[in-house]
Formats: C-alpha cells, structure tokens, sequence
C-alpha cells in the first residue's frame, strides 16, 4: 500500500462509517454517514454536508454547500459550522436556523433553490402528537426543512425531524429516501416504514436512529419492494 493510499484509509477509518456510492446522470455521488443525521455528499467535485453537527470531522473536507434542517444541537453546531466553512460556502436553512447563522440563505417549506450542482427543495418535517408537554410540540410544522436534494436526475430525500406527515406520505419519484425514527422525538419504526411504503422509495436508510430498532423496521418493509439498507451511524 502506497503512503498516500495508507493515509486516505486511515483518515477514513477514524472519521467515519464508509462512503455509500450512487450512479447519476452526471457521474458518481459519494454519501458518507458522519454520525446520527450529520453527513456529507461529494458528487461533481464539491461538498455538501447535511446537518453538521454529531461526530467527527477530522480529516473531512470544508464544505462547498450546507443544508440544516433545524435549531436543535444535533442538528445544529455552531463550532462545527466554523470548522468546515471557507470563503464561498454557502449554507441553506429554514428562517428559525438561519436566524442564529451568519449569512445563510433562508429556504422555508415548499421553496426550492440551485446550489452548484445541486437541486434543493426544502419541505415540511414536524410532530403530528409528540411533545415535552400537552399542547406543546418538538418540531412545529414549518420551522424546520427536509430537504429533497437532486443530482444528475436521482431525488435524495433527507427527512429531519418528523413524524410520519402527510406531506411525506405524499412524496413520490425518491430515489434514495434517509427517514428519521427515534422517541420521543420523532416516531416508531413501524410508523416510519408505515410512511415510506406510502411514498416508495427506490432505497432508504434509516438515519437519526438511536435506541431505535432498525429490524423492526426492515421487517415492517418485508414485501413491500423498498431496498433497506441498515448502516451504523454511531460508529465514532
Ligand atoms: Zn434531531
């Protein structure tokens, strides 16, 4: 093994899970799961990170573009932000986000928006019933985005923080669907597959999982023709 070969695997192996790769119209996109709901895509020579926040970022590249979804700490890290920003970066967020962010673009639900290579179209992630108190919520509908991010003609769907909403159900033509399960915050396995066989992705990995049991939701997906793929997003 060369050095350079040596390093490149070291620096992967103490980052990160391994990279996932796509085929697009218009070349490879790499995803690499950082950690929880924080990952990073590299397609057409740029970086685009979601939700950079949980892990580590040693050794990973500074961001070219940075999608958040919400205000919460695992979503939203301020020295994160720092570390991985360079002259040009720019970050895309919902008005609650962007508030507390220098220089970031608002995108609100619905709106959708060209960054470099890629499409971006933000839409609703929220809690139908769950909160920390009667009447309150911990994600209220339109504070927070999911993202539905194209490249060279594949949808990638990142779902923040939600439960299993309607407007998720009603998705359609996602290529690789990243759906969010864990109480109290979010919803069960059995109601996030109970979404994802409504709107049928091609593949779909859960994400922003923990506690959660991620063979109760493949099982729950058993027949329906949806490819799961189950990845350790808590190795470091
Ligand atoms: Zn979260």
């Amino acid at each position: 093994m060369t050095r350079l070969a040596l390093a490149l695997t070291l620096t992967a192996a103490a980052a990160c899970a391994a990279p996932e790769t796509f085929t697009t119209s218009a070349g490879a996109l790499q995803l690499t799961p950082i950690q929880h709901a924080s990952l990073m895509i590299q397609a057409g020579g740029k970086v685009l990170y979601v939700d950079p926040a949980q892990g580590s970022y040693d050794g990973l590249p500074q961001a070219d573009y940075i999608l958040l979804t919400d205000i919460h700490g695992d979503h939203l890290s301020p020295g994160v932000l720092a570390k991985l920003k360079k002259a040009g970066t720019v970050t895309v967020a919902p008005k609650a986000v962007a508030a507390t962010v220098a220089g970031a673009k608002v995108l609100s639900n619905g709106e959708k928006t060209t960054i470099g290579p890629f499409q971006v179209e933000a839409v609703p992630m929220y809690n139908l019933t769950r909160g920390p108190s009667a009447g309150q919520l911990y994600h209220d509908k339109g504070r927070g985005n999911g993202y539905i991010v194209t490249y060279g003609g594949k949808r990638f769907y990142f779902s923040g923080d939600t439960e299993a909403i309607p407007e998720m159900k009603a998705l359609r033509n996602i290529d690789v669907a990243f759906v969010c399960m864990n109480l109290p915050y979010t919803m069960t396995p059995q109601e996030a597959a109970e979404a994802v066989r409504a709107f049928h992705p091609a593949i779909v990995y859960p994400y922003h999982y923990m506690g959660s049991d991620l063979n109760a939701f493949a099982k729950a997906l058993d027949g329906s023709g949806v490819e799961v793929r189950l990845r350790n997003w808590y190795a470091n």
